[in-house]
């Protein structure tokens, strides 16, 4: 019997003339048919590693460091990092549980001095209100939205995505073989959230990823649109994944949690990070909020891929949350300085440019370099010397736009300006 005929795959890799793909070792013909060969390479890798991608943003990363190391002067709006240093009494808790010994296993969710103070946090910044056996301590918030999406999806099932959407949520959906369906952000926004969630979603469709302030647009969610989403989802039984790493920094407006709404606590699971609000990108801090039976599964996908965050760096976290509010509110008006800084020096050289209401990028749109963003980008890292990141990696949606971080100094955002205007010539 003749073996299945199979059109060639653009990806996998070839040994011998062997093409291996998605698992299947292809024996290559010539005039480019192929066939599948009987038996599997051992060699290769789990199939629902096919469709996760690698942060392009790396690659930009290594193009700034390429022409750093050329002696070139790059004003650096590619990142997403806090321009402040962890403030001095987080790390003195560090140094001070590290003395002390605080060098041991802690238990994997988080130990409980940690938990009740975020539970206090919770309730009174957030206003939802749960156990401390509902908060689980993760690292970062990556390791919790990590959690949340391989504890929901199934191959098969589909997620909707409000985008342009942080780069690596594709790859925590599709690394569940579940599909994302991107919805576009401003589309939904002009005709009605919930019509437009609707017409996205398929009988497959059981969560829902909701960021708000939203990376990279910078865009903010009203509680109006938060209870849109919320209906939505309790109209179609569906579970929301709610990213709320840039609570802090909201500058117009109000930030909602959408799990404080009513009837949502039960199918929300809220990824929270100490990253942007306290300058501790490094220290991979953060937590997830859910109920059951939500919490069960993500104890068990943090038991057993880091066994719980390091127990020094909880101790640390504990005084984090003593930081008072005061200090808080006073780096969310730097950054506002910045973003006005950033916003005008944009629409001065002819990017139309509206203020983000939060989080600390700027998202405006780049035709006028290039339609094609990665060569808007490169045609500005190029002549301009401004390192930003082409909108395409969002998502399709973000195509025609580049992303400025300005969580930078304001010295470093009036240098960007110089060389834009410049480059405007
Ligand atoms: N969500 C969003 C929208 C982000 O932009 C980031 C970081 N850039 C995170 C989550 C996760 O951050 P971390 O893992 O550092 O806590």
């Amino acid at each position: 019997m003749k073996p299945a005929r199979l059109p060639v795959r653009s990806s996998g890799w070839a040994v011998d003339g062997i093409r291996y793909a998605g698992g299947e070792a292809i024996r290559m013909r010539t005039k480019g048919s192929a066939w599948i060969m009987p038996k599997q390479s051992g060699i290769r890798l789990a199939k629902r590693l096919d469709e996760v991608g690698f942060s392009d943003i790396v690659q930009i990363r290594n193009k700034v460091m390429e022409l750093r190391a050329a002696g070139k002067q790059v004003h650096a709006l590619h990142g997403g990092e806090p321009y402040f240093e962890t403030p001095e009494p987080i790390k003195y808790a560090a140094v001070k549980a590290l003395v002390e010994n605080y060098t041991h296993y802690a238990p994997s969710s988080g130990v409980l001095p940690l938990r009740e103070a975020l539970v206090k946090k919770l309730a009174a910044k957030n206003k939802i209100k749960v156990s401390t056996d509902e908060v689980i301590v993760t690292v970062g918030g990556s390791q919790g939205l990590y959690g949340a999406f391989q504890s929901v999806l199934d191959p098969g099932d589909d997620a909707l995505v409000f985008a342009p959407y942080w780069t690596p949520i594709r790859d925590l959906v599709t690394g569940t073989q579940a599909r994302p369906l991107l919805v576009p952000t401003i589309t939904a926004r002009r005709n009605g959230i919930r019509k437009t969630l609707e017409q996205f979603s398929t009988p497959n469709t059981r969560a829902i990823y909701y960021n708000t302030p939203q990376n990279p647009s910078g865009l903010v969610f009203t509680r109006a649109e938060a209870e849109e989403v919320a209906a939505f989802a309790k109209e179609r039984d569906m579970i929301v994944i709610a990213d709320e790493a840039y609570e802090d920094l909201v500058y117009e407006g109000e930030h909602v949690s959408i799990a404080s709404l009513p009837g949502m606590l039960e199918r929300t699971i809220t990824c929270y990070t100490f990253s942007k609000t306290y300058g501790m990108t490094g220290w991979r801090a953060g937590y997830a909020v859910a109920k059951e039976p939500f919490m069960t599964a993500l104890r068990k996908i943090v038991l057993y891929s880091t066994n719980g965050v390091t127990t020094f760096v909880q101790q640390a976290m504990i005084d984090a949350l003593k930081i008072p509010e005061a200090e808080i509110a006073a780096h969310r008006e730097e950054y506002r300085k910045r973003r006005d800084l950033i916003v005008a020096a944009l629409n001065e050289v002819g990017f139309k440019c509206e203020p983000p209401a939060g989080a600390f990028y700027a998202f405006p749109n780049a035709e006028k370099i290039h339609k094609n963003s990665r060569t808007a980008a490169q045609i500005l890292l190029e002549k301009a010397h401004v390192a930003t990141i082409p909108g395409s990696v969002f998502g399709a949606q973000g195509e025609g736009h580049l992303r400025f971080g300005y969580a930078i100094s304001v010295k470093e955002i009036e240098a960007c300006a110089e060389a834009l205007r410049k480059f405007k010539g």
